[in-house]
């Protein structure tokens, strides 16, 4: 059976063909297992039933969906790569394994992107209509959406192609839509007017966690505000107040102090009059005022600041909401009507200064809020919302974390947690946005009140009036994304019939995410699972308790990919470094490798492309190292030994007669397999990756191949037994060590096994064979080896300090001490031809007595001497000893001056002195060194 793998190693023309390959067989499909059966006919029964399948666990995750509008970077290159190896590691370890893929609608996003081709067609969506634009982006989206995916398929993440989901899809917008009726239901949704952050520019409220600040340099103004006598004029007194957004002083009700501020006890049950609006507002007494910031006296703004809402309320004063949703001043702004905030802003500067009520204009620096999305400024503004009741969730979600239903590693991650939760707010969940699901709710104009339902309703539920009206807000896109892990089950339609994946799936093992959307998305999950899937029994028909309800068992957040100076990659700093491009110089696997040998909990990766030409040179090695088997493998046929890769072993083993090489290289492979399993097991990806890496390169390479080769010469076979043995361990572990990779190089381990394999396939893939498991090692093997090892690594060294040239061979004696055992001794006398081979090593003498003489090392209780006369030019070394005896002679007499000279000692640093005192006496060393050497020359 020839083997024609091409000479070189060419990551592209691999991949490429695999990547559609395992799309195309559907190799990691997890089909609805028919566990309908299972659920009456109890556990041990369906395991007999079906046999295997029933006693594999479950293993399931969800792709963090990726949004529609988005591109593959080096953030999701690393989770995709960690998440991949751990689910092909569990499928090759026999758990019944499940990656749920899909996209995200992301509300935000994609209708700015949409809106802005739209406008560069010179239109807007405000003149196409709401329906006309949703169908515009269901359009584009089904375009352009799916580029993340392509590029996962391309880099082989083995991820369920079949059950690929969309936020927006029918079913998961029908839970999208039961979820909001029941909580409506359960009086835990309410609309109110509330203080949200706006984006004038998307024109929509945001949460917080759409809200990134940024200090900006701004200023600080004080104006003077005209305080009232008792006939309400004027009384020439002045209150000033402080401000850093002077415009919405429009929309002033009051203007707060300190009740004890002694500085404005006369003020007491005072009013003022606001300039440029002429109103009259009322001075209020509140202790949430801080006496030290500004003048101590605040303008009280309830329409455009959150504290100034707050107190408002406590305080029973109207609000005076004066910007629209542009962020132009509306109709309650007087004379300022019309203009957009900055410029409403200069005008009202401008006019109090002329009216001589600008007390004065500070430096300031703001701490400024913007949008996310698209970087304006967001204004604080009072608007009509719809929010959750949040705090029983919370509590729910909280528990679920306490009790250790969820596990969170890196552990610190479960404080940040709680933090979050005890200082949660209700979530504003409408957006005044068009892409999304719009919000189940109908307002009716005779009766003016609300009705929600789960289906569209065509009469008002309190007056039975048809005049009604759908709500225009859409949700929140964090709200699907926090159904997902009981929508893509089938929640909520969980019936006998249709429950087979929610009992098999639900509740998921592992998320594997990032920490930027740890509120956003991993706290809003656990929330909605721990209320919602609690109604779902359990697949024997007991209540659902909390610990069976949670989204998932594990939480694994990821570290960042940073570039190689350790700095966050940005756009702004140009230092962002595309994936794409990396692989297609390098190769997926490659890539992969890199990451994955740097990934350990906590630990933020500094992406270094030196490392991944690296590890392109380990596939190479990998590549060579399977051409070289082949090629043997080859040769043995001609011969008439005919090693068949189907009669190998599952796991490579050999007996305890078997060579000392074969028996250590099995003993290595099962240790490095029980060592990445282990570190697979607690995300050290690092540990894993770099264990196979040195055993592949250094064991199996370096050592192995190199003695094996003994046994390889079929030129004249001596003993074909031993022969076919060595082909057969040599074959057995390369084969499982492609296994062992197989999680980190997918491509060039499926390219390798099939070579391996030709016609005869064991399964359709790698990724469908058995992992190496934990399993006992040879310990006896490993530890005889190593004196092997020790004892050829002393040789080597010896040579090079003698200068034996690198072809010639040498004759080295070795002795045994007592205290060692006797047998260790055989390790040598048994395995000289290894020494001899790897060594260099023409004759190996035994000496009862301890070497004496030149040339010896000690280790393990084993003296070895290298046996060499190095033929020496004698001439030509006296010459060259002459002349460095001069040289050093000469250098011993500048220092000895210097440091004789009085005058330079006293000046010169002491470091410097020191510094030359070292030098002189090492130059005094070399100078005696030479002179014995050059005495020690024969005379001619
Ligand atoms: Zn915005
Ligand atoms: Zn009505």
């Amino acid at each position: 059976m020839p083997h024609d793998l091409p000479k070189s190693y060419d990551p592209a023309t691999i991949e490429d063909h695999w990547a559609e390959y395992w799309v195309r067989e559907k190799l990691f499909a997890q089909p609805t297992p028919d566990s309908a059966s299972h659920a009456t006919l109890g556990r041990e029964a369906a395991a007999r039933l079906d046999g295997q399948s029933d006693r594999q666990s479950p293993f399931t995750i969800l792709l963090p969906p990726p949004n529609v509008t988005g591109n593959l970077h080096m953030g999701h290159m690393f989770e995709h790569t960690e998440s991949d190896i751990l689910m092909r590691w569990r499928r090759m370890s026999g758990d019944r394994v499940l990656w749920v893929p899909g996209t995200d609608h992301a509300g935000i996003a994609t209708q700015m992107l949409v809106e802005r081709q739209i406008v560069s067609e010179g239109a807007t969506r405000q003149q196409m209509g709401r329906e006309a634009f949703v169908e515009r982006v269901w359009k584009w989206r089904e375009h352009y959406g799916g580029a993340i995916l392509n590029q996962m398929k391309r880099l082989g993440a083995s991820v369920d192609w079949q059950r690929e989901y969309f936020t927006m899809d029918e079913n998961l917008s029908v839970a999208v839509r039961e979820a909001f009726v029941r909580l409506h239901e359960q009086n835990l949704i309410y609309r109110g007017a509330y203080i949200v952050n706006w984006c004038p520019r998307c024109q929509t409220a945001i949460s917080d966690l759409e809200v990134f600040h940024e200090e900006q340099s701004g200023h600080l103004w004080e104006i003077r505000y005209p305080v009232l006598g008792a006939d309400g004029k004027d009384s020439g007194k002045f209150l000033s107040v402080a401000t850093t957004r002077p415009e919405t002083m429009l929309g002033d009700v009051a203007v707060a102090i300190h009740p004890e501020d002694e500085r404005y006890l006369s003020l007491h049950g005072k009013k003022l009059r606001l300039p440029l609006m002429n109103r009259e507002i009322p001075i209020v007494l509140d202790e949430w005022v801080s006496r030290d910031f500004g003048t101590g006296a605040v303008k009280v703004t309830p329409a455009h600041d959150p504290n100034d809402f707050a107190l408002a309320e406590r305080h029973h004063l109207p609000s005076i909401n004066i910007m629209d949703d542009t962020g132009h001043i509306n109709a309650a702004g007087g004379p300022y009507t019309g203009l957009d905030r900055y410029a409403a802003r200069k005008r009202v500067v401008a006019d109090l200064e002329e009216q001589g009520l600008l007390a004065g204009i500070k430096d300031h620096v703001n701490n400024v809020g913007h949008c996310d999305r698209c970087k304006t400024v967001v204004e604080p503004r009072l608007s009509t919302q719809w929010f959750i009741k949040i705090q029983p969730l919370a509590d729910k979600a909280k528990a679920a974390v306490r009790e250790k239903h969820i596990r969170f590693t890196p552990e610190m991650y479960e404080k940040t947690y709680f933090e979050w939760m005890e200082n949660i707010h209700d979530w504003c969940i409408s957006r005044q946005l068009w892409w999304g699901h719009r919000i189940p709710a109908w307002h009716c104009s005779e009766c003016r009140k609300i009705t929600v339902a789960r289906i569209d309703p065509t009469a008002c539920a309190h007056c039975g009036s048809a005049k009604l009206t759908q709500e225009t807000d859409v949700l929140d896109t964090w709200f699907s994304a926090g159904l997902l892990p009981v929508s893509v089950f089938g929640w909520p339609k969980i019936t006998p019939e249709t429950r087979a994946d929610f009992d098999a799936f639900y509740p998921t093992s592992l998320l594997v995410t990032g920490f930027d959307i740890l509120f956003f998305w991993v706290a809003r999950m656990i929330m909605f699972g721990c209320w919602f899937a609690g109604d779902v029994p359990m697949p024997d028909g007991s209540k659902r308790t909390l610990a069976d309800s949670v989204p998932f068992r594990e939480v694994y957040i990821h570290a960042l990919v940073r570039d190689a100076n350790r700095e966050k990659m940005s756009k702004t700093k140009g230092n962002v470094l595309d994936p794409i491009e990396i692989v297609q110089q390098y190769g997926t696997d490659a890539v992969r490798f890199t990451l994955a040998s740097m990934a350990s909990p906590g630990t933020d990766i500094a992406f270094n492309i030196a490392r991944t030409e690296g590890y392109s040179a380990f596939a190479n090695k990998i590549w060579n190292a399977a051409r070289f088997l082949f090629m043997n493998v080859d040769r043995a046929a001609e011969v008439g030994i005919v090693v068949d890769p189907a009669s190998l072993p599952l796991l490579p083993m050999v007996g305890n007669d078997a060579p000392l090489e074969d028996r250590w290289i099995i003993a290595e492979f099962h240790s490095t397999a029980s060592k990445v399993n282990r570190s697979l097991a607690i995300y050290r990806f690092d540990d894993a990756a770099n264990t196979i890496y040195q055993f592949f390169w250094g064991s199996f390479c370096d050592w192995y191949l190199e003695i094996v080769k003994l046994r390889l010469d079929f030129s004249g076979i001596i003993d074909k037994v031993s022969t076919e043995a060595a082909l057969t361990t040599l074959l057995s572990v390369f084969e499982a060590s492609l296994r062992l990779l197989s999680p980190f190089m997918p491509f060039l381990t499926e390219e390798l096994w099939h070579a391996v394999y030709g016609d005869n396939l064991p399964k359709k893939s790698i990724a469908l064979m058995s992992y190496p498991p934990i399993n006992s090692i040879h310990l006896r093997a490993q530890i005889d080896m190593e004196m092997l090892q020790g004892i050829i690594s002393d040789i080597r060294a010896l040579r090079k300090d003698v200068g034996v040239e690198e072809k010639e061979t040498v004759s080295i004696k070795i002795h045994s001490y007592e205290f060692v055992v006797a047998d260790k001794l055989e390790v040598f006398t048994n395995n000289c031809d290894i020494i001899q081979r790897l060594a260099k090593v023409s004759k190996i003498e035994f000496s009862e007595l301890p070497l004496s003489g030149p040339n010896i090392r000690s280790s393990f209780g084993v003296d070895v001497q290298v046996l060499y006369e190095r033929t020496v030019d004698v001439a030509a070394e006296r010459d060259r000893l002459t002349k460095e005896i001069a040289k050093y002679e000469k250098g011993l007499i500048s220092a000895e001056r210097q440091l004789g000279n009085e005058g330079f000692l006293a000046k010169a640093p002491a470091h410097i002195v020191d510094g030359l005192k070292k030098q002189a006496a090492e130059t005094g060393m070399l100078l005696a060194k030479a002179m014995v050497a050059l005495d020690e020359l024969p005379k001619q």
